[in-house]
């Protein structure tokens, strides 16, 4: 029952909604959410320990970000010319580029090839747009004329790609993405959000001269920082102007600011660590596709999506084994009786293939 002043006052796309759910881990080997299973060395921690209790924390955060801005275009390989705009997290920046576009006057379309990114489709209702998700092939690839054919019918104002994918984990063909970009032209923006791109060692971060509609998203989260909140979207200075004005002011904070820059001074720490990731999800996928009925499908990401034979038993057994994965089966038709599973530490990789081995064999 929902009360009167609830009636009267939320929009009734929102009373529909549920949260966005994240399950409570503690005690839970936390395979769901992609994360880095590695913290800082003890070393870097003591030493951003001592930087943190020198943050000037009575003032707001200096608002042009200088310092950060110029660690990220330095260590990201942003082209000359070119800066970033900084977000709480990436999901912020998927926001504030939604909220540039939507329109009050008509309707604005954003469209991304499916299954996607929960965020994109949900910021866009969230802004009052329409989202026109275009399904992947079966091998989850960019269905290029059906995405062209999309384009020309919705003219969507962006077109979220991500590279890899999520939940899918394969890197889009870079062909079908550019042919994407050209198709919008001057009447769509082509995000390309790169948040795995530390694993796939792949980046459209070079292409931003040749496109001005394009732009190019990155997070610190899945690099080992998840918990700091960090994204930044990089793109030519015409765009940047107008994503800065609906950027809420002061929006990454001084705690975050500091550990960003010190984070990004130890890249290669941070870059040795999904090294060490991608090592990993090899033998996990080998140890995965030993299994009867698994099947697993090929990852340039820090998860793996896998095909079981019965999502929802396997996703509730592990449960009870307090192993937390992502169950997919609901969220589009290809993903039917499919799992996703961050790659993790050897030993919690092995817990994992063990606690799914015993769920295939008590079915
Ligand atoms: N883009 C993709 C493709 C993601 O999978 C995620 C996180 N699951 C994000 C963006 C959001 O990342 P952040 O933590 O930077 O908000």
């Amino acid at each position: 029952m929902t009360s009167k002043l609830i009636e009267n006052t939320i929009r009734p796309d929102v009373r529909a909604l549920s949260s966005y759910h994240v399950p409570d881990a503690s005690g839970y080997i936390k395979l769901d959410a992609m994360e880095n299973p590695y913290q800082l060395p003890e070393r870097l921690r003591n030493e951003l320990a001592m930087r943190l209790a020198d943050a000037v924390l009575n003032r707001y955060p200096v608002p042009t970000y200088a310092t950060l801005k110029q660690k990220i275009r330095a260590t990201l390989g942003v082209p000359e010319g070119f800066d970033v705009i900084l977000g709480n997290g990436s999901d912020e920046i998927i926001s504030i580029v939604i909220s540039a576009v939507a329109r009050t006057d008509r309707r604005t379309v954003i469209m991304a090839p499916v299954p996607a990114f929960v965020m994109f489709a949900r910021s866009a209702q969230m802004a009052g747009c329409d989202f026109v998700g275009v399904p992947l092939t079966a091998d989850f690839s960019l269905d290029r004329e059906a995405m062209l054919a999309a384009i020309a019918e919705h003219q969507p104002a962006v077109v979220f790609l991500a590279y890899p994918n999520n939940p899918t984990g394969n890197l889009f063909d870079e062909a079908d993405i550019e042919a994407i970009v050209e198709a919008l032209g001057d009447t769509g923006i082509a995000v390309v959000d790169e948040a795995y791109g530390p694993f796939a060692k792949a980046s459209f971060m070079d292409r931003l001269p040749r496109y001005p509609n394009l732009v190019v998203m990155r997070t610190l989260s899945k690099l080992g920082l998840a918990g700091i909140r960090l994204g930044y979207l990089a793109a030519g200075a015409e765009l940047l102007e107008q994503f800065d004005k609906v950027r809420p002011p002061y929006n990454v904070n001084v705690l975050t600011q500091v550990a960003a820059e010190f984070a990004l001074d130890h890249i290669d720490v941070l870059n040795a660590q999904a090294d060490a990731i991608n090592a990993e999800r090899s033998g996990l996928a080998a140890a995965l596709s030993a299994l009867p009925g698994v099947t697993v499908f090929p990852s340039r990401a820090n998860f793996l999506l896998v095909r079981v034979p019965d999502a929802d038993s396997a996703c509730s057994q592990l449960l009870a084994d307090k192993i937390m994965i992502k169950n997919m089966s609901k969220m589009h038709g290809l993903l039917a009786n499919c799992i996703r599973v961050t790659v993790s530490t050897p030993e919690e990789n092995t817990a994992f293939v063990d606690a799914l081995r015993a769920s295939l064999e008590t079915r």
